[in-house]
């Protein structure tokens, strides 16, 4: 499965350099710049690791960090622009994993996260996944969909799409969640943006678009997929 990395960064320009450099390696980057907003995603959905720098507007990234581990073990790496030994100590007493002084390399950080994800507790699993009885398949590696048994082409943000929902299925997403973790920004519009990319993408793979089974609309809420993963 292709790894979720939260990153929690309120410098804009750092934040995206990551994204950018984290998604070429094929993660999925959920971003944000607020800890209180790292809290919320971190505590409610499964990323495999969190970036996270120690130095947010809102919220001091000791704590963000204090309060991710009291829900998860998810493995975390530490920004710091403080190079003292006892800050770097303070961190990992925490719970970090690991730890990079700013500046770094972005590289750098990608060589880090690859290593924490090895030795994290990333299960292994298929790079094909089926769901509602073999409905729906999805084989992240090679980026193909088939619905019915037959192959169906999506564009990125479709195909982002699907692959979040059917991370955890059942579980909703909400709009603004979905075009973050698909786009990666954050724009006026984006509720519109999503509806619309989601009413393609059911035109695809929904047997009735008009009653759609796959992709399901939670009021109030977001979407989610409606249909169990298969074992
Ligand atoms: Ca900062």
């Amino acid at each position: 499965m292709t790894p979720t990395v939260l990153v929690v960064e309120d410098e804009y320009k750092l934040r995206q350099l990551l994204r950018s450099y984290l998604e070429r390696e094929g993660m999925v980057v959920y971003s944000t710049g607020s800890g209180a907003e790292a809290v919320e995603i971190g505590t409610r959905s499964p990323v495999d690791l969190v970036v996270l720098d120690l130095g947010l507007p809102d919220l001091p990234g000791e704590d963000v960090l204090r309060e991710l581990r009291n829900v998860c073990d998810t493995p975390v790496i530490v920004l710091t622009a403080k190079s003292e030994e006892r800050d770097r100590i303070a961190g990992l007493e925490l719970g970090a994993d690991d730890y990079m002084t700013k500046p770094f390399s972005p590289r750098e950080l990608v060589l880090r996260a690859k290593a924490v994800l090895r030795r994290g507790r990333a299960v292994p699993s298929a790079a094909t996944a089926s769901y509602g009885h073999g409905e729906l398949v999805i084989d992240e590696e090679k980026r193909r969909v088939s619905v019915r048994g037959a192959d169906i082409e999506l564009t990125p943000t479709e195909w982002g799409l699907l692959v979040a929902l059917a991370r955890v299925p059942g579980r909703v997403y909400s709009r603004y969640e979905l075009i973050n973790l698909v786009r990666g920004y954050e724009f006026d519009g984006y509720e519109r943006t999503v509806n619309s990319h989601v009413k393609n993408l059911r035109r695809k793979i929904e047997a009735e678009p008009g009653n759609p089974r796959l992709v399901e609309t939670v009021l109030g809420g977001g979407y989610r997929l409606g249909v169990e993963r298969d074992r």
